[in-house]
């Protein structure tokens, strides 16, 4: 999302004549989107803050964006002076008025308020080059597990209406985007108004958006188990647009975790929906979100994440250390210690692995089809990504960026297929 923010970002200043570049240290505006999901993140906050003072043009205006500016505001002023502008995720918008105005007096803007970023963003053209988009269809979060910041820091749970994303996506279509992934921090609780006032679901806006021609591909991240409903889980095995790939974050395997990390869903309940999900569509890839070591996850509770996602088999997945998080309720609760987080998170790390592997070996002498986004690492190689959203590389002329082709599989590395053109 932090991605999606940045491009709009990016197409205000556009909208002012102000274009981009890749050297900072002569840039007039430098702006860094920031992330707050996890400490590592935060202290990245700073450090890029440091360079830029040290490294940074002559009056070079200084912008903070994104969830550390929402969460660490006066922080950031406190340590980093020289920061001109703190604007939190909901607030990104108000960086055209101030660009209108040229006055960054205002020093932060902090509010929630998604309807007036949407309206703001929506009068400003879209530039976009690639063949893949992000789309924002939701934002916020009402669920308040115990180790996120999310709902603090993007706000209540915010669905935009249907016209405003078929406008979005229509405007991307005509810029030659073929791909698309519907954003939302809990996107499948998406419940946006169309133009008579009436209610959709996520399964209802991708069978509306899956209509427009140009539209070939659509996916969406990230879900939550208990907004997975059965309109959305049968929809896999009837709209022949939605990817066969299903983020669904997990967190941990053992009911007694998921218990105090508040997720609101135990494993038995998790291990339906994926029973359900492969009955329509069997060989739907899965991956998942795992925090390792959350306070109070005993060797049996490891195990128990250990089993399911032995049973699950994933085709990737991301694994993170428990980290505290300011203001969350989990935040003082008592640490496992570290060496026991760095081997379950090995451990896990290691499973994960051998699966995604064993998971690609089965597509050797398969075709997929792989939408070509770009040139590869070596010279005549080009990448992209198959309906599995596999990364692929194949020999072969760049003008072919941009369409989709068969490609058969003919070997495989530890994260990417290799194949040529069938
Ligand atoms: N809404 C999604 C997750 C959004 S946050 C869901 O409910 O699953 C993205 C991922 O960051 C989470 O899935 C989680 O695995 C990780 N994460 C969030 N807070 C974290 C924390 N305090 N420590 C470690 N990982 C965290
Ligand atoms: Fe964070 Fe996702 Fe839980 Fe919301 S549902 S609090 S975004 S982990």
């Amino acid at each position: 999302m932090n991605v999606y923010d940045s491009d709009k970002m990016k197409d205000i200043f556009l909208s002012h004549n102000i274009l981009p570049t890749d050297d900072y240290t002569k840039a007039d505006f430098v702006v860094l989107n920031t992330c707050h999901i996890r400490e590592k993140a935060t202290e990245k906050t700073f450090s890029d803050l440091g360079r830029f003072n040290k490294k940074g043009k002559k009056g070079q205006t200084v912008i903070v964006a994104g969830c550390v500016a929402q969460a660490e505001g006066e922080l950031i002023q406190k340590r980093a002076p020289y920061v001109d502008l703190v604007i939190g995720p909901q607030s990104i918008q108000s960086l055209d008025h101030f660009l209108k105005k040229d006055d960054f007096k205002e020093k932060a803007i902090t509010e929630f308020d998604a309807i007036e970023k949407f309206d703001t963003l929506n009068q400003i053209k879209t530039n976009h080059s690639s063949k893949t988009a992000f789309v924002t269809i939701q934002e916020g979060c009402d669920k308040f597990c115990h180790f996120c910041v999310v709902p603090y820091t993007r706000g209540a749970e915010y669905s935009r209406t249907v016209y405003e994303i078929e406008d979005e996506i229509k405007a991307l279509v005509d810029l030659g985007v073929v791909e698309f992934t519907l954003l939302g921090q809990n996107v499948n609780a998406f419940h946006g108004k169309d133009a008579s006032g009436n209610t959709h679901s996520l399964a209802s806006l991708i069978n509306h958006l899956s209509e427009i021609n140009g539209v070939e591909r659509i996916t969406y991240s990230t879900s939550h188990p208990i907004s997975m409903t059965d309109d959305l889980i049968n929809l896999h095995g009837t709209n022949e647009k939605l990817m066969p790939y299903l983020h669904l974050p997990v967190q941990s395997g053992s009911d007694n975790v998921l218990k105090l990390m508040n997720r609101k869903h135990t494993r038995d309940f998790y291990f339906d929906i994926i029973e359900k999900v492969r009955k329509v569509k069997p060989d739907i890839a899965l991956s998942s979100d795992f925090i390792i070591g959350f306070p109070g996850e005993t060797d049996k509770d490891f195990e128990d994440t250990i089993d399911l996602i032995k049973r699950v088999k994933y085709m990737n997945s991301y694994s993170f250390k428990y980290s505290p998080r300011p203001g969350t309720p989990a935040a003082n609760k008592k640490m496992i210690s570290d060496d026991i987080l760095d081997e379950r998170l090995f451990q896990v790390q290691q499973l994960l692995n051998e699966q995604q592997m064993e998971y690609n070996k089965k597509f050797i002498t398969k075709t997929v089809s792989v939408l070509i986004d770009g040139a590869g690492k070596h010279e005549g190689q080009l990448k992209g990504k198959s309906e599995f959203n596999q990364s692929v590389a194949l020999l072969g002329e760049k003008k072919i960026i941009g369409q989709i082709i068969p490609v058969e599989i003919k070997d495989v590395l530890s994260h990417s297929l290799i194949g040529e053109r069938a």
